[in-house]
């Protein structure tokens, strides 16, 4: 079953797309150096054990680099299909056992 857009949990207390690989454009992103990794010559916000981005706070859910957070992050949009599809794959988490049935 799809998962509906009216039951997207709210961003902060989400964060499931903070654990997608988040490559940075050298043309437009400038975050913190000891954020980032190189995979194969590309340079990419470093991931914790769990693939969390080094950048997500745990205890909030929120971005410490906000104001220098990639573009990737800024143009992610909620309710996308990407959204969905990484919030469905984590949906266990927000519903009730009666929301999660059927
Ligand atoms: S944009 Fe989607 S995946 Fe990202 S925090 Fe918001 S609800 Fe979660
Ligand atoms: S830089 Fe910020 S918004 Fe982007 S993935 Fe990391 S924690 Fe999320």
């Amino acid at each position: 079953m799809p998962f509906a857009v009216e039951n997207l949990p709210p961003c902060a207390g989400c964060g499931q797309c903070c654990h997608l690989v988040v490559e940075l454009s050298p043309l437009w992103d400038d975050v913190p150096e000891a954020l980032v990794v190189e995979h194969e010559g590309v340079r990419c916000m470093d991931q914790q054990g769990d693939g969390a981005c080094v950048a997500l706070d745990r205890v909030t859910g929120l971005c410490t680099i906000y104001e220098r957070r990639p573009r990737v992050c800024r143009d992610f949009a909620r309710g996308s299909a990407l959204c969905l599809r990484v919030v469905a794959g984590f949906r266990g988490a927000w519903l009730t056992p009666n929301e999660g049935s059927g």
